[in-house]
């Protein structure tokens, strides 16, 4: 048992309640007393208390949709629209998993670290990422991704899921939690969508699906024409058309709570409502967004549908970096139609507490009971707490905790 206390404790409920010189009393699994710093050290003496002084503590961050296979792929993959990035994928998919990928996923890792991150959804295409994440510091929600549109190829890609998932399992704890992702609309065949959607719904697994996130996939599902088109006739030499409708893709989810879904740029108001009608979530990653689609999400009408929104880093395939810290910040730039601490708070809210809220992980919210998972940043000196401060000017963690251990190297 300890205690640690800085000059605010950033509790991330919903009314963002910020508790000076606050303190927080805790064991290697929960939160065991939040109160005054003061009143702590007063109540338990003998007892390692620390304090942080022109610092923040927040739950640790949260960083719901990541690539960590995808660590090596800086420079290789063409940036500025969804469709030739897609296809320098499908040119280059050999070159991409070469190299020295466990020292580049090591390093990825650390970026998620050192910006604070304790818990990470990681989508996990072949599986190269399981032993490198299990024997992380990080808590992982291990999403195993299901892909393939190809008729004749669906048994062996189910079978090949199959193993992959339960080779997570055999990694299943507290900080490890097996899950099942569901590739896009575009690229999973219904029949495949029925067995693993089975699976996840039989399981009580937590599910993550990419959805709506170009133009060409709006296209595409609409009318089965556009960049897809080409791009069958061209990798796959078929003529094919598109599987479902958004809203019917959208369908075969229904009476699963809790989705994650990721980007949702081209989601009109009709859609949103229906995930909002689901209880899904919604998660965006403007730098990859940026990147590949020069689009950020609609977050005022993300906001009206009153969905959880939460902010991703997805993968070095389409970001230059894995720091939630960096994605903030350039979040805090993009929205400047929104009011900055207004913004800013939102934004803390959606690697916190957005990422948990309505499930039955206890993270992203400082509160008796729940996981002894904190950030530590150092801030300017100052009497009263801005969210926009902790955005701008905390260019990395100060401290980490997770299972209420220290995992950063001490400074
Ligand atoms: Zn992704």
């Amino acid at each position: 048992m300890q205690i640690i206390g800085a000059d605010f404790v950033v509790l991330c409920d919903s009314a963002f309640s910020v508790i000076k010189k606050g303190g927080i009393c805790f064991d290697t699994q929960r939160i065991l007393e939040i109160d005054s710093y003061e009143n702590l050290c007063a109540k338990y003496k003998g007892i390692q208390c620390t304090y942080y002084d022109s610092c923040a503590i927040t739950p640790a961050l949260a960083n719901p949709h990541l690539h960590l296979e995808f660590s090596q792929n800086a420079g290789i993959l063409k940036f500025g629209d969804f469709g030739e990035w897609l296809d320098s994928v499908l040119t280059q998919r050999e070159v991409l998993m070469q190299g020295d990928l466990q020292n580049a996923m090591q390093q990825s890792l650390q970026e998620c670290l050192k910006s604070g991150v304790g818990f990470i959804g990681a989508i996990s295409s072949h599986g190269a990422d399981l032993e490198v994440l299990a024997n992380s510091p990080l808590r992982v929600m291990y999403f195993n991704e299901a892909i393939g549109s190809s008729i004749e190829a669906l048994d062996f890609l189910y079978q090949n899921f199959l193993a992959r998932l339960k080779d997570s399992k055999s990694k299943a704890s507290a900080r490890f939690i097996p899950a099942v992702a569901v590739h896009s609309p575009y690229s999973v065949h219904p029949k495949l969508l029925e067995k693993v959607l089975d699976v996840a719904k039989k399981e009580n697994l937590p599910l993550s699906v990419h959805f709506l996130e170009s133009y060409a996939e709006k296209e595409w599902l609409e009318s089965s024409s556009g960049y897809f088109k080409g791009f069958y006739e061209r990798f796959f030499h078929k003529e094919v058309q598109t599987f479902y409708s958004a809203k019917e893709f959208l369908q075969a989810f229904n009476g699963i709570e809790n989705v994650y879904f990721t980007h949702c740029l081209e989601a009109d108001g009709e859609i949103l409502e229906r995930i909002k009608a689901q209880k899904g979530k919604i998660i965006s990653c403007p730098k990859s967004n940026r990147l590949l689609n020069h689009k950020y999400l609609d977050l005022q009408a993300v906001k009206k549908a009153q969905i959880p929104f939460c902010l991703g880093t997805d993968g070095k395939s389409s970001n230059d970096s894995l720091s939630l810290l960096d994605e903030l910040r350039i979040a805090l730039f993009a929205y400047a139609d929104m009011p900055l601490e207004f913004l800013a708070r939102e934004l803390l809210l959606s690697v916190t507490r957005n990422v948990f809220v309505d499930s039955t992980l206890p993270l992203g919210e400082l509160k008796v009971g729940n996981f002894s998972d904190f950030s530590v940043f150092k801030l300017l000196k100052v009497d009263t707490f801005l969210a926009q401060h902790l955005i701008l000017y905390a260019k990395e963690a100060h401290r980490l905790y997770i299972q209420g251990v220290e995992v950063l190297e001490s400074k």
